[in-house]
């Protein structure tokens, strides 16, 4: 059965925005028109044959004639539209000089190239690379699922392996465990925790048996999810994608909502939570729409990153065939409740749900029977865990928060190289670690996880209450010894 929801919500890029030709070289399947003009070629079909096709995709639609679409380096077009329709890949993020460049876009400014941070344009090499870091992945987890129910390998050289899995099994055991390291997850899994705990997560809930999924495609599926995000953003990684997931589960397993919830909110809420950051470019919002990037554009300044990561997620879910046996209207519901979860992690809706929230806590008029309200607590706790760093232990929380900072820093870095205007919290000359916590933290985290607290009143719930005021003051200490010993602002994040 084929998915049908993605093209009633897929938004327009204006003709004047053509899509960069070197885009067009990523695997990420563009859906454009065939108004060729624009990619400077005569017939797009031509143009899709020179690219490395590894997938079909057959997607009916109304109004849309049922085709296959080329993915994967393809390039999927409607014949009778002349509008570039989807862009599921973005490239790394990279400002160059002017100097021997090309722009990315004829307004772009400055001249960005948004092509592969470390990497040249996914040649066709390149995507083979990809196929087989792919396939080696795919490798590495059927004999960890060997080892996983006790059979032991011939190979004498996985010895190491076995007992990393078995370190990893253990861990597994502990996935409701509040202080889950997920940074050692990630080494004893190969830099698959991802693809492991979602995985572990769809059998422990019973999902496998409940929506007769094919273990293998959720095993593709899961894969193609970790590879889509990018290894080189210190924070915005598979790594923050996994964690995001077992706070997910921690959280599905409150009793106020664990009596509520169905196999369906549970699927629902932990693919968003795998997929809710899917091939985040390491830069924030404003930082595409300042230097008029193409997906800002697309989605009109608004939820850009969080519009792309839901359009990526759902590109993978029809890739994967994961869900091809649900009728069209569970799929239109899949899709649909992923984007609206993905949608809340939008930091600056904040108010907005954290209003809805109180009011509902005020009124005491939360009905969880009901499906809506259900729907809005698992947005509410997809917030929560995509911003539960700070709620972690130290040892746990001070990683993230130098690694998120990391990642605002580097966007600062390119932003003064190139004469921008410096976004908040991203200028490392001005802002430290510490401040920046503590700022998180009392502005947006406490807020947010006080009501999430009244709502489950549970010991986790508080214990998470516990780190934040202990991690606060911990930064706060930090700075004040800081400000004493007039250090440069760089040793604060070190000690
Ligand atoms: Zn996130």
């Amino acid at each position: 059965m084929a998915l049908c929801y993605q093209y009633h919500q897929l938004p327009v890029l204006p003709l004047d925005r053509p899509v960069p030709k070197h885009v067009l070289s990523r695997r990420g399947a563009i859906s454009f028109s065939s108004s060729s003009s624009l990619f400077g070629c005569a017939n797009p079909r031509v143009l899709s044959q020179t690219f490395t096709i590894s997938s079909n995709l057959w997607i009916p639609s109304s109004g849309w004639e049922e085709r296959f679409l080329e993915r994967r380096g393809a390039i999927s077009y409607e014949s009778s539209d002349q509008t570039a329709l989807y862009i599921r890949m973005l490239g790394d993020v990279r400002v160059r000089s002017r100097a021997g460049f090309q722009p990315e876009r004829r307004d772009s400014h400055p001249y960005i190239d948004f092509r592969l941070l470390h990497l040249p344009p996914e040649t066709g090499e390149l995507a083979s690379a990809r196929k087989i870091r792919r396939l080696r992945s795919f490798q590495r987890y059927f004999r960890s699922a060997h080892l996983f129910r006790g059979i032991s390998s011939p190979n004498s050289l996985c010895i190491l392996d076995d007992n990393y899995s078995g370190q990893a099994m253990c861990m597994l055991e502990k996935d409701r465990s509040w202080n889950f390291d997920i940074f050692l997850f990630d080494r004893l899994t190969n830099g698959n925790s991802l693809v492991t705990l979602t995985f572990h997560l769809f059998k422990y809930h019973g999902l496998v048996e409940h929506f007769h999924l094919d273990l293998v495609k959720l095993r593709q599926f899961l894969v193609m999810v970790q590879e889509d995000y990018r290894s080189n953003n210190p924070y915005h990684n598979a790594i923050h994608a996994a964690d995001v997931t077992q706070a997910m589960n921690c959280y599905l397993k409150e009793a106020k909502l664990a009596e509520f919830v169905s196999p369906w909110d549970i699927l629902v809420g932990l693919l968003a939570a795998a997929t809710h950051d899917m091939d985040h470019p390491g830069v924030n919002q404003s930082f595409l729409i300042k230097t008029n990037h193409y997906l800002a554009c697309l989605y009109k300044n608004t939820s850009v990153l969080e519009n792309h990561h839901w359009k990526s997620a759902v590109c993978v879910l029809q890739e994967s065939k994961l869900f091809s046996h649900l009728s069209v209207e569970e799929s239109y519901q899949l899709g649909h409740q992923l984007g609206s979860l993905i949608l809340a992690t939008d930091i600056t809706r904040q108010n907005e749900f954290l209003s809805q929230l109180r009011t509902h806590l005020d009124m005491s008029d939360l009905c969880l029977d009901n499906a809506g309200q259900r729907h809005f607590m698992l947005q509410i706790a997809l917030k929560c865990a995509d911003i539960s760093n700070p709620c972690r232990p130290w040892k746990l929380s001070k990683q993230w928060s130098e690694k998120v900072c990391q990642e605002f820093f580097h966007q600062g870095d390119i932003e003064r190289r190139h004469k921008l205007a410096i976004s908040q919290l991203c200028d490392r000359r001005t802002e430290t670690v510490a401040n920046i916590q503590i700022g998180f933290i009392t502005c947006v985290a406490k807020p947010l996880f006080v009501e999430w607290s009244r709502f489950c009143n549970t010991t986790l719930s508080r214990t998470m209450l516990g780190h934040l005021s202990l991690n606060n003051a911990s930064w706060k200490g930090l700075l004040k010894e800081h400000t004493r010993s007039g250090d440069d602002a760089d040793s604060i994040t070190r000690k």
